[in-house]
């Protein structure tokens, strides 16, 4: 399996539990046109009966529901060991509610009214935070060893200090992708730019000496930005 297989996967599923019908549907319908599979559930009961027939990737779960609450369906999944990332929505104004969430294992919450477009955002930003990077990522000849930090070119080290493995990283995952230097010196110095490039040109120079016999290479883009690209 080459990497980019490892990085995609199939549709996840999402349980929406809600029991205003409006907001029920807009939230399915929300997720479905991003190409996700959906559960829906109005109550307490119904979400049971799903999670008892699947296993969501995700669940947008509403607090206050018809036959109880949706915090004690949280406390069940947690006491029952489940990790199934789950974003609250609770009624505005009501900080114990979510103070109760997050102290039950919720990873997120929202407060209504809340946007459609955010709440895709905060449920695809659960993922990203809880999808396991594999351990090792193999690109023809170079490999990053993503647990111990290192990058080898035919089982050699590369010998990179912590600061030139993550952009190596950085750039590994976002290869073939056109990024401008500010993007990539803030993505991996954690911090903007503020017109100080000599650190990142610095950093890619010596990076393309030590990637040399790799089969990829740093390519400079018209108007200083950077490709990482077979070459
Ligand atoms: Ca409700």
């Amino acid at each position: 399996m080459d990497s980019e297989s490892q990085l995609t996967s199939s549709p996840k599923l999402i349980l929406c539990v809600e029991d205003e019908k409006r907001i029920l549907e807009n939230n399915r319908k929300v997720f479905s046109d991003s190409g996700f599979n959906v559960l829906t559930a109005e109550n307490l009961k119904e979400a049971r009966a799903h999670l008892a027939d699947y296993e969501p990737d995700a669940i947008v779960l509403d607090i206050m529901l018809p036959d109880g609450l949706g915090l004690d369906l949280l406390r069940e999944l947690r006491e029952g060991g489940s990790k199934i990332p789950v974003i609250m929505l609770t009624a505005w104004g009501e900080p114990d509610d979510i103070a109760r969430g997050l102290d039950a294992g919720a990873n997120d919450y929202l407060s209504k009214p809340f946007e459609y477009s955010v709440l895709l955002s905060r449920v695809k930003a659960m993922f990203r935070n809880v999808e396991q990077l594999p351990e090792i990522l193999n690109l023809g000849g170079l490999q990053l060893k993503l647990m111990s930090r290192e990058a080898l070119i035919a089982g050699e080290p590369l010998g990179l200090s912590p600061k030139e493995y993550d952009l190596l990283q950085f750039f590994v995952q976002n290869r073939d992708r056109s990024m401008s230097a500010a993007y990539v010196y803030e993505a991996v110095w954690g911090q903007p730019m503020t017109g100080d490039a000599q650190a990142l040109r610095s950093a890619v120079s010596r990076l393309r000496k030590k990637l040399q016999g790799s089969g990829y290479t740093i390519t400079s883009e018209y108007g200083g930005g950077y490709r990482f690209e077979r070459g």
